[in-house]
């Protein structure tokens, strides 16, 4: 066969098989049309699942009709300024459109502000329409009817309606995180209607959208991240630990305000939360970077979702970085989710409380959540004597200090039934009520110390609370000097490809640090002469070949670290007090307070929260007295 030129629309059909893969990426391509077009209001409407029709109307600059048929035609397009490395536009292909007319009925109807009228041009199946007058308003309508019906191989993959329609939801909500100002709304006869009203672009505004996308619980339950690093920005949230899923799909990330998918970020997430979340737990998290254009490369896939960075261990240690750091900062918190599940419980009447879920149904409890919705924050001082019989004792004395001398904790057995054990209580114990966790009261099942600050109830799972302490303890231990190692009897030779063992041998300081010896063995091999004590006996192949390709990926020696902290946490599990325990008073004030000294104890190292606060208000609330 003689070699010849492809038909465009052969052309264009091929392009669409890359970025069209189902209704929900047609929706991405002309939302953020949209949005380059600078809308404030984006509509979609979709009908069965998106195959029948999907229609994206905004309010945005328009196309002035004389180029009409070059918005439809292969590279042809108004963004991309001279400059591959300088691109600020969500499109700059040139082939959304002419891909979607080559296997669909597309239609564009729009008008300029300029413009008197507005004018319409079609495509079906690769072949254009003449343009025509039309009615509309400024702003633009692109309808596309009948997906696929030019490629019936396409249409075979299909998953059905639903799937079709909640891919579509998700792609809307993804990119409307990062457009807070602009408002969303998805219809369509084979849905309900989300609606997202334009909130604005400053934090705050960026968080009100975050909300309307997450469920309102999330703010409550999250933190803020802000960093910088080399000219890297980093703004966001992400959940505390005791808000996590099962599934890492509420991980949102954005690079200069375009979504991405990217391995690298997620690494960095699940990096970051090692410590606090096992494996098969994801947090919710909502991260933007933003940096210099000429520093990551967006143009690696026609689908635009994936990024390279040119500094991918400066993207991942600023991530890992930032959100560790935030966690201290924020000390222990505990999910608000478990107190507002249980108050409902109790509420008589409530609904069950459903834990995770969106956040429809909560709203009659959410206000009155509110005081305790952002947990403990150690800079937050307790806001005003609540009861009478606190008022004697209100600054009672200045602090006594030697919290942690578990000696001088008064416990006051009566304190739960007695006036009188009351009245004798010690200055000691009233300071201690304006502690986070509070003065202990009770312990009760064997397990849970109860507590009591100025204004609130605290209940401590003991076992899970000491079981975090024991932990963090072994960690510092492990990371503040060199790793204790066991020389193995022969050293185990890997054969790996060459370039991962020069990545091995280049680390081999850090890996020696955390107990592994290794060293190069000729070319295309490595030498493994010791292992970590901690690891006993290992599979020493599929741990350095697991190094090797994180190094690979992302020029970190995570992993170790990782199995190394993992086996620390199993050594804490068995360590720690058990519960069914009895505890002194002393003792579970002196935990208490080791619990407010150390960051990240507000959850066990299971992900689940260590304790649950009540506020005495909504207590009160609960017995009808407010
Ligand atoms: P790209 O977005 O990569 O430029 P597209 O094929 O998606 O390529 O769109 C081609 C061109 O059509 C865009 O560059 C833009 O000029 C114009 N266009 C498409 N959609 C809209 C819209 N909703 N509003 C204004 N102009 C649009
Ligand atoms: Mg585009």
């Amino acid at each position: 066969m003689p070699i010849r030129q492809l038909s465009e629309t052969m052309i264009n059909q091929i392009a669409a098989g890359e970025v069209i893969e189902r209704p929900a990426s047609v929706v991405k391509e002309l939302v953020e049309n949209a949005l380059d077009a600078g809308a404030s209001r984006v509509e979609v409407v979709t009908a069965g699942g998106g195959l029948n029709l999907i229609r994206v109307t905004d309010d945005g600059s328009g196309i002035p009709e004389q180029e009409l048929s070059l918005a439809i035609a292969r590279h042809c397009t108004s963004k991309l300024v001279e400059d591959i490395n300088d691109i600020r536009s969500l499109g700059f292909r040139g082939e959304a459109l002419p891909s979607i007319g080559s296997v669909s009925r597309l239609s564009i109807r729009s008008r300029t502000a300029l413009g008197d009228s507005a004018a319409e041009i079609g495509i079906e199946g690769g072949r254009v329409l003449p343009v025509r007058p039309a009615a509309a308003n400024r702003g633009t309508t692109v309808e596309v009817r009948d997906l696929f019906f030019a490629t019936p191989a396409r249409l075979k993959f299909m998953k059905g309606e639903r799937a079709e329609s909640s891919a579509t939801s998700d792609v809307v909500k993804r990119i409307a995180i990062a457009f807070p100002a602009v408002r969303f709304t998805l219809a369509g006869s084979d849905r309900s209607t989300l609606e997202l009203p334009a909130t604005d672009d400053s934090p705050e505004g960026s968080l009100r959208r975050v909300a309307q996308v997450m469920g309102a619980e999330f703010p409550d339950n999250s933190i803020a991240i802000d960093a910088m690093r080399e000219g890297v920005h980093l703004t966001g949230h992400v959940s505390i630990p005791s808000f996590s899923r099962a599934n890492a799909l509420q991980q949102y990330a954005y690079v200069n305000g375009r979504p991405v998918r990217d391995k690298l970020i997620a690494g960095a997430i699940r990096g970051a939360f090692a410590d606090v979340l096992p494996r098969d737990r994801h947090a919710v998290t909502v991260l933007f970077l933003s940096l210099d254009p000429a520093i990551v490369d967006v143009n690696v896939h026609p689908a635009k979702a994936d990024v390279r960075f040119r500094d991918p261990g400066l993207v991942r240690g600023l991530i890992v970085g930032a959100i560790r750091q935030a966690m201290a900062d924020a000390g222990i918190r505990s999910a608000t989710t478990g107190a507002a599940g249980m108050m409902a419980a109790f509420r008589p009447g409530a609904a069950p409380y459903n834990h995770g879920g969106p956040a429809n149904g909560h709203r009659s409890y959410e206000a009155a959540f509110h005081a305790s919705g952002s947990g403990f924050d150690p800079s937050r001082s307790p806001q005003r004597p609540l009861d009478m019989q606190f008022e004697g004792f209100e600054r009672a004395g200045a602090r006594q200090g030697g919290f942690g001398e578990p000696g001088q904790a008064a416990f006051d057995t009566g304190a739960l039934a007695s006036a009188d054990a009351r009245a004798g209580q010690s200055e000691a114990a009233e300071t201690l009520l304006g502690t986070v966790l509070g003065a202990a009261r009770a312990q009760v099942h064997e397990n849970y110390i109860v507590a009591q600050t100025r204004d609130s109830l605290v209940i401590v799972d003991q076992h899970a609370a000491h079981e975090r302490l024991v932990y963090e303890a072994l960690k510092n231990a492990l990371h503040s000097r060199p790793v204790p190692s066991q020389m193995l009897l022969l050293p185990e030779i890997i054969d790996l490809p060459e370039e991962d063992a020069e990545r091995l041998a280049m680390h081999s300081e850090t890996l020696a640090r955390f107990g592994l010896g290794i060293e190069r063995f000729g070319p295309g091999a490595v030498a493994v002469r010791e292992t970590p004590s901690m690891l006993g006996e290992t599979d020493v192949q599929q741990l350095v070949r697991d190094l090797a390709d994180e190094i690979a990926d992302n020029d970190t020696v995570e992993t170790l670290k990782e199995r190394l902290d993992k086996i620390a946490a199993t050594m804490a599990c068995h360590g720690s007090v058990r519960s069914g325990r009895l505890l002194k008073a002393e003792e579970m004030n002196a935990l208490l307070r080791q619990m407010e000294a150390t960051p990240g104890s507000g959850t066990c190292n299971h992900g689940r929260p260590t304790y649950i606060e009540l506020k005495l208000a909504d207590i009160e609330r609960l017995f009808g007295r407010r």
